[in-house]
């Protein structure tokens, strides 16, 4: 039987708001000690009032219409109830009944293994809503330990409709998901720091029907690979139980084992009655004005993918366009020299090959790269003529050695290109002489000699002449 597999995500990712979602605590907990950015609101304590964050409310409608959603004029918070060490309030402030946004999509490409083309996909997005984070538990031998700085965090509940066919297709739409985000400064979407977070579920179908057969639920994903990982063992487990006749009757909820790569059962899924969800008693609803959601659409960047179709149109590959779009540094350092020279190729070789390969060389990081002006200065200097190629990468490298602006190292190393006739002249005398055969060869028709003469011209300017320029004077003294 030919099985299709069918899987949605539910992603959570945390804002990067100043304060926390209800309460002003500082939001940036990493790195920081074990509950000291904490208060009496995102503790629970009694007689403490939450108060909503507007920046909150803002990123997340930034991020809703970034993702095609329509922000729903209307919504509220509900109560979420449910006892946990880690939720101090004993409930979490969400919207369950009329989330923030619903309606989007995401269009993503994904490459194909076999052909190694880049295939189109899109997801629709079944709804984002906001609510709060939850604090850390520590397991050690015996007992454990609370840490409640992320406790009132705000998070986006990004929750897609089951329109991934392959394990494949889920990391490479969670991956757009992340840029767009970033690229909406709504969240840093840091992987390493648990600021995104995946559940995943799949379920098989035979191919051609349109019904879908109970889920399996996959808990605490994160990172892409994971994603990827647990989903593809998750598939060969259905694949079996289908080929064995045994189909999954109900709902099931597993954790993934990252090191161990694979799944443990964790409980029967929870049905929203277990949660007494109701409307929260301490927050009136949310009214969106259309004008609001217009001033967050005016100011919202350029969505990734038209970023990318925009680099490709110049010439890059999808490859270098996505280098650009996820390092700011690089992406900065590439728009302001293509703008100020035009030529797309040059900038590329300047910015995503030469600069990075230096910089590691060097031990340096990204972080270390010459400042845009530098690197706009030093283009501009290959595209004029003033250098050549190949004087352009001992600048680079200078500039990213010495900190030294390019104008600064041309002058101080002589590096100009020499393009003055007279100059360019007297060394081609002494080339000629320097050549008879070539000379010879060139007269009986052999144009490729010339190669010799303007080798000896470049050796004796120390590889400063304009090569074109001594091409171009040889051929008219020798041919008139
Ligand atoms: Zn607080």
């Amino acid at each position: 039987m030919e099985l299709e597999t069918i899987i949605g995500l539910e992603v959570h990712a945390q804002m990067n708001t100043k304060s926390k979602m209800f309460c002003g605590c500082n939001n940036d907990a990493w790195g920081k000690e074990a509950n000291t950015t904490v208060c009496p609101v995102c503790m629970g304590h009694p007689g403490s009032l939450p108060v909503v964050n507007k920046a909150v409310i803002e990123k997340a409608v930034r991020s809703s219409v970034a993702l095609g959603c329509v922000v729903n004029e209307k919504s509220h918070f509900d109560r979420k109830n449910y006892f946990y060490p880690d939720l101090p309030t004993g409930y979490q402030i969400s919207q369950y009944k009329d989330p923030l946004a619903s309606h989007g999509s995401v269009k993503f490409s994904v490459t194909d293994p076999k052909t190694n083309l880049s295939v189109p996909g899109v997801c629709r997005i079944h709804r984002l809503h906001i609510e709060n984070d939850a604090g850390k538990l520590m397991h050690r031998t015996g007992y454990t330990l609370c840490d409640y700085n992320r406790a009132g965090t705000p998070l986006m509940e990004i929750v897609t409709e089951p329109d991934l066919r392959s394990a494949r297709e889920a990391s490479a739409f969670a991956e757009e998901l992340r840029r767009i985000l970033i690229n909406a400064g709504t969240s840093e979407a840091d992987m390493y720091k648990g600021m995104m977070r995946f559940d995943a579920s799949i379920s098989l179908r035979p191919k051609g029907e349109e019904k879908l057969y109970p889920r399996i639920e996959i808990k605490n994903l994160n990172s892409f690979k994971a994603l990827e990982k647990a989903l593809l063992y998750q598939e060969t487990m259905l694949k079996k139980l289908w080929n064995e006749g045994k189909q999954p009757t109900g709902e099931t909820t597993v954790g993934w084992i990252d090191d161990e790569e694979k799944t443990v059962l964790l409980r029967d899924k929870e049905s929203a009655a277990d949660y007494r969800y109701f409307p929260e008693p301490d927050i009136p609803p949310l009214h969106i004005s259309e004008s609001f959601v217009a001033a967050v659409v005016s100011g919202l960047a350029k969505l990734p993918s038209e970023m990318k179709a925009g680099y490709v149109s110049l010439g890059l590959t999808e490859a270098e366009a996505e280098m650009l779009i996820d390092q700011e540094v690089l992406r900065e350092r590439f728009d302001a020299i293509e703008k100020a020279i035009r030529e797309p190729k040059r900038a590329s070789s300047i910015v995503l090959t030469q600069m990075p390969g230096f910089l590691t060389s060097h031990g340096k990081t990204l972080a270390d790269a010459p400042s845009i002006a530098n690197m706009v200065e030093l283009a501009k200097a290959i595209h004029s003529g003033t250098i050549n190629v190949n004087a352009g990468k001992d600048v680079l490298e200078k500039m990213i050695v010495s900190e030294k602006s390019a104008s600064t190292i041309i002058k101080e190393e002589g590096m100009g290109q020499v393009n003055d006739e007279t100059t360019l002249k007297a060394f081609m005398k002494e080339a000629i002489a320097a050549n008879p055969k070539a000379i010879a060869s060139f007269r009986e028709g052999k144009t490729a000699a010339l190669g010799a003469v303007v080798g000896t011209v470049m050796k004796l300017s120390k590889g400063q002449a304009d090569a074109a320029k001594v091409n171009e004077l040889l051929l008219k003294e020798l041919i008139t």
